[in-house]
């Protein structure tokens, strides 16, 4: 089984738009140590496979297909990707559903929280209802794996501390379905990648990430206090339900137990201090056997 980072970014990408921070500064000036980096997804497939499960549809989606030779058409009209699977309903792993309409016929797995969040209340989604066959919704019960027999994989959705996307606060009560973790198994071989990209909480944490041959992690933030010490917000880490990596209570510390061969840091926010090759953040991140993703990484656990 083979997973390809097509974006390593959290919402915003890097650089971001609107953000003049020291990574995004440095991203925007070329400088080697920060490479740009597209917004979160990663494409997965087993061994041999034609056939790819997209994690996520960013808003670079485009630009992500368009750099990955493998998710190119091989028809005059069509799509290797045979299905997409959502962690959540937060715009940076949803908008690019509406990017990957032009009438093709395709497949998402969503929590019925998630799927209800998108279509009901979104008259732009009916972009990808233009026909009746247009998009199948293939629902993620909690814990119980949905095989994808073209792409020769299975796909569990196991609940996840998070939180509800900002834009539906308020309009509806939280659930266990909001944020899930998605555990990806070779159908074959057993060999299982984890993509835990949004998680609010550490406790528990056993029963995402036990097992995984390979894990993809929530690198959002290095430590809680990022955006407000740096003068650009006033979330701190918790309130948008990303543990940071960084400090006695991170994930680095947390989850030095962790067996899987490849651990690998992904959706990081611009601000992230890790970002940068050679900082003290990311050589404490290397030191520990753990890598920051980067847009075109592969994970072949
Ligand atoms: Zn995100
Ligand atoms: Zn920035």
């Amino acid at each position: 089984m083979r997973a390809h980072v097509l974006g390593s970014a959290a919402g915003g990408g890097l650089p971001q738009w609107n953000c003049a921070c020291d990574n995004c500064a440095l991203a925007r000036a070329g400088d080697p140590r920060v490479a740009p980096r597209t917004q979160d997804s990663i494409a997965v497939t087993a061994d041999d496979a034609r056939k790819w499960l997209l994690v996520n549809a960013s808003p670079d989606v485009r630009v992500q297909v368009a750099r990955f030779e493998p998710l190119w058409p091989r028809a005059a009209r069509g799509t290797p990707i045979a299905a997409i699977a959502l962690t959540n309903g937060d715009l940076d792993h949803v908008l690019g559903l509406l990017s990957l309409r032009e009438s093709q016929p395709i497949v998402v797995l969503a929590t019925e929280s998630v799927r209800a969040g998108l279509v009901e209340r979104n008259a732009m989604l009916r972009t990808l209802a233009r026909t009746s066959d247009q998009v199948t919704w293939r629902r993620l019960e909690l814990g119980r794996e949905v095989a994808l027999d073209e792409v020769g994989v299975g796909v569990t959705a196991v609940p996840a501390p998070g939180k509800l996307p900002v834009h539906l606060v308020g309009l509806t009560e939280p659930s266990p379905e909001d944020n899930v973790a998605l555990r990806v198994r070779d159908l074959a071989s057993g060999r299982t990648i984890v993509v835990a990209t949004a998680i609010g909480s550490l406790e528990g944490i056993e029963r995402i990430v036990g097992g995984a041959d390979g894990l993809l992690f929530d690198g959002t933030f290095w430590s809680e206090d990022e955006l407000v010490s740096r003068g650009l917000g006033r979330a701190r880490a918790r309130d948008m339900a990303h543990v940071p990596v960084g400090g006695d209570a991170g994930s680095l510390a947390r989850l030095a137990g962790v067996a899987a061969r490849r651990r690998v840091y992904t959706h990081v926010n611009n601000t992230n201090p890790m970002l940068v090759d050679g900082s003290p953040e990311r050589l404490q991140v290397e030191g520990a056997g753990w890598e920051v993703a980067f847009d075109g990484l592969e994970v072949a656990p």
